[in-house]
């Protein structure tokens, strides 16, 4: 009898519950239910198409022969385009020195966790938070410590948590604003005391603003825009504002005031400088799609506010759920009563199996304080949100 090869136990310890939850919608469009699939923020995916303009920059790229690797921090002409960029929104100063383009912020959040994380390190986050930081830090053997967000206060951060959490070992505290999966926008205030936290223990903030333009209800407030003792990394994208989300490119920009991170940036560099580079022709489109006209995000924001409003409406309506009123990115987490089912993964197996909804788990977002949710998408048109809720409702009344 031949012995399996074992995968590591790192490999198999990743559990990536947006992706995960397709095994059981699969099972049931084999069965030939009409699917809902709620499950992915991917815009294009839905009445939301790339720019024009994006599209032929890339042809041209393409047909100009930029098809040769490029520079393992990212183009230069790209890097700059990030640097003016962020001084029109933020009016922050950067350099392009400072700049490292990634292939997707996905690559970004891997590389960086490499190379914070030393096994027993711990990496604050907030609970819910996006799942593929805890899932980096787990794999590099670090301690992913959550943080919560209030749902009572509109899923703000709990700062005072993150003080209490943090030990002699904590070496980031991450914030993701505007929040994947609550839809929160952060006030200012929260911030400036994150920030005021990270200055006095002298522990870097890595933001993650892949959503700042996504904001249909008050104002987005950037982690740049604090005063500059604070270590901090901000990262960012062209999948979801820039409707490009299968090119593949990210990035992330270091303001370190005291270089307190100079030896993360060069273990990053060196991770970059491995896999050699991000996808050259489709940066050049990214580089266009920040210096073109914008105007088609105004039209994004305006079909996501009218969605948001009716889902955060109707979601109410239906008895067992209950939601906040989301205010930027893509997403809405309902709290769920779970009656008939022992946790929100069985009642998100359930309600694919009868309903052809593709939810995903609160919990997989943060064991700690995501239980008893889902999140869903405000992506889908009116129709098929429609649809989907009457599904959920119907379900939901038969469980009553
Ligand atoms: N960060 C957040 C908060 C996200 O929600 C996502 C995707 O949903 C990502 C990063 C990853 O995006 P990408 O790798 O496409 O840039």
């Amino acid at each position: 009898m031949q012995k399996k090869i074992k995968a590591s136990r790192r490999s198999m310890g990743m559990n990536y519950a947006i992706r995960e939850i397709t095994v059981p919608a699969a099972a049931a469009a084999a069965r030939g239910t009409k699917m809902y699939n709620f499950n992915i923020g991917d815009p294009n995916k839905w009445d939301f198409e790339t720019p024009e303009y994006f599209k032929e920059t890339l042809r041209q790229a393409v047909d100009r022969t930029d098809n040769g690797y490029g520079d393992s921090q990212g183009n230069l002409d790209l890097r700059q385009a990030i640097v003016d960029r962020e001084y029109e929104k933020n009016g922050v100063s950067i350099k392009a020195e400072d700049v490292y383009v990634t292939a997707g912020v996905s690559e970004c959040i891997n590389v960086m966790m490499g190379a914070f994380v030393e096994p027993g390190d711990e990496i604050l986050v907030p609970g819910p938070g996006y799942p593929n930081y805890a899932q980096y830090i787990n794999f590099y053997e670090g301690k992913t410590v959550p943080y919560r967000m209030i749902e009572e206060e509109d899923w703000a951060p709990d700062v005072d948590m993150i003080r209490s959490r943090i030990t002699n070992r904590t070496k980031a505290i991450v914030v993701i604003n505007p929040n994947n999966p609550t839809g929160a926008v952060y006030r200012e205030k929260d911030l400036r005391e994150i920030g005021n936290i990270a200055a006095e223990y002298d522990i870097p903030v890595i933001s993650d603003e892949i959503y700042d333009k996504i904001v249909f209800d008050g104002e987005f407030y950037s982690m740049s825009r604090l005063p500059d003792d604070i270590p901090r990394v901000i990262l960012n994208g062209f999948s979801k504002v820039n409707l490009m989300p299968g090119w593949r490119e990210g990035y992330c920009y270091f303001m370190d005031r005291n270089g307190l991170m100079d030896e993360i940036r060069e273990g990053m560099m060196k991770q970059f400088r491995a896999r050699i580079c991000a996808n050259v022709p489709c940066q050049e489109a990214a580089r266009v799609s920040l210096q073109g006209p914008q105007d088609y995000i105004v039209d994004m924001n305006r079909k996501l506010k009218e969605r948001a409003e009716f889902s955060y409406k109707r979601l109410n309506e239906i008895p067992g759920i209950s939601t906040n009123k989301p205010h930027g990115a893509l997403y809405i987490f309902p709290k769920i009563e779970l009656t008939d089912w022992k946790t929100d993964k069985d009642f998100v197996y359930d309600v694919i199996d009868k309903t052809g909804v593709v939810l995903v788990h609160g919990s997989g977002f943060c064991e700690e304080f995501g239980q008893g949710h889902f999140r869903s998408i405000l992506l889908p048109p009116m129709p098929v949100l429609e649809e989907a809720y009457d599904l959920l409702e119907k379900f939901m009344v038969k469980h009553q």
